[in-house]
């Protein structure tokens, strides 16, 4: 039985290769970059992802991170806080990636570092190669994550929402207020997430969603886009928009000069099987979906994908029963995600924040409803 060709060694394709590993498969997947890379995310792995990598085989404790309990949601003066509804990790994704494509290939996936997809032949059957080699795989599993492949493009890619991402040291009082927390800081068309990761160094991640008009009493009060040219000078604007981040980040030390940084990202992207699709490509992760990064769950999803695809393909299922069975798992909570972004980029922000202040279940309750429970 010839495997499934793996193209991306995120966490969506190392999951797919370690459970067709698990089933005495030896995969082969492909990966472009040569070494471990860091990635725009925010690092989070919520309940749902650690509770993916059990499933997996791979206990999330050797991974080192940083324990986190609690939840702040912060808007100028306001806050809300609460426990989250599951224990989660703060984990670089230079860290977690590089794991994952390690147990991967301990299990028998012959990992290809260096490897490009270029394209896919219009059928869909055959994967060039930027080396210049041909592949004509019976199956293919896309898993490029927030990368398109010509060929395989996603329709929804041209949404105007930009991440951005920083590693800082943070003042030694600032660190111990955010230790065991995940602080997001809600802004004007944007919203910026903090934590630990492993080493206690500090994950500063922002999504700039530029295509939702921000909320603005008058012209002079709209907020341009975020400065992005190095991390400094997005630091400062950061600190400038948002009292709470002006005190979290006063005297942090960034890790590099420039931000990590990623554009169209198409938030609550779901694939929908065609009768056209190649009954061979099977999409995983940010191929297959895309939940918004407030919910902290892609990759869970992602994780999930993986499992799922190569369970289906193992049990001789084809990429629409899969992609049938994924998209009825995932639509609900991303349905939700979505509505929380929205809610939480438009004007109406302010007042979600006091009411998840008032309400102390409310946290909690959005933090279980955006979380895809049925992929388990
Ligand atoms: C701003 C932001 C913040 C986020 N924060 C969080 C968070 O805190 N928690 C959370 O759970 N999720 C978060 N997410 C979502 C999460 O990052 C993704 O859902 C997750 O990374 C998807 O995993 P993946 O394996 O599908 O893709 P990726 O992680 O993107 O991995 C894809 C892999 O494929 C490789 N690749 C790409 N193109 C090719 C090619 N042509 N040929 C070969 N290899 C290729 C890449 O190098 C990469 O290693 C965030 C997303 C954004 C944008």
């Amino acid at each position: 039985m010839h495997a499934p060709l793996i193209v991306g060694g995120g966490p969506a394709g190392s999951a797919a290769a370690i459970r067709l590993a698990m089933a005495g498969l030896q995969p082969t997947l492909l990966e472009r970059s040569r070494e471990p890379e860091d990635k725009v995310c925010g690092d989070f792995l919520s309940g749902g992802s650690l509770a993916a990598l059990r499933s997996l085989g791979l206990d999330p404790a050797m991974l080192g991170g940083h324990p986190i309990r609690r939840v702040r949601l912060l808007q100028g003066e306001r806050t809300a806080e609460a426990a989250l509804p599951f224990a989660a990790l703060g984990v670089s994704r230079r860290h977690l990636d590089a794991v994952l494509l390690e147990a991967a290939a301990q299990r028998g996936t012959l990992v290809r570092r260096g490897e490009r997809l270029r394209g896919l032949s219009a059928d869909g059957r055959v994967a060039r190669l930027t080396s210049g080699e041909s592949l004509a795989p019976r199956t293919l599993f896309l898993a490029t994550g927030k990368h398109d492949v010509a060929g395989a493009l996603r329709p929804d890619r041209a949404g105007g929402a930009v991440g951005l991402k920083a590693y800082v040291r943070l003042a030694p009082v600032q660190r111990a207020a955010l230790a065991g927390s995940v602080e997001v800081v809600l802004l004007r068309g944007a919203y910026a997430g903090l934590q630990l990761v492993e080493n206690d160094r500090a994950v500063v991640c922002v999504m700039q969603d530029r295509s939702a008009a921000p909320h603005r009493r008058s012209p002079a009060d709209e907020a341009g886009p975020l400065a992005s040219r190095d991390v400094a000078a997005l630091l400062a604007d950061l600190a400038a928009r948002a009292p709470a981040l002006a005190r979290r980040l006063e005297g942090a030390v960034p890790e590099r000069l420039r931000p990590f940084a990623i554009a169209g990202i198409p938030y609550g992207h779901l694939h929908r099987t065609d009768p056209a699709d190649p009954t061979g490509l099977f999409r995983l992760g940010d191929q297959a979906c895309v939940i918004p990064s407030l919910a902290g769950e892609g990759i869970a999803l992602a994780l999930g994908s993986g499992r799922l695809a190569a369970e289906t393909w193992i049990g001789g299922g084809d990429a629409a029963r899969y992609h049938h069975c994924f998209s009825r798992a995932v639509a609900p909570p991303l349905r939700r995600a979505v509505g929380l972004h929205r809610l939480c980029l438009g004007p109406a922000q302010a007042w979600v924040v006091s009411l998840a202040g008032w309400i102390p279940g409310l946290l909690p309750l959005a933090a279980a409803w955006t979380r895809a429970t049925r992929l388990g």
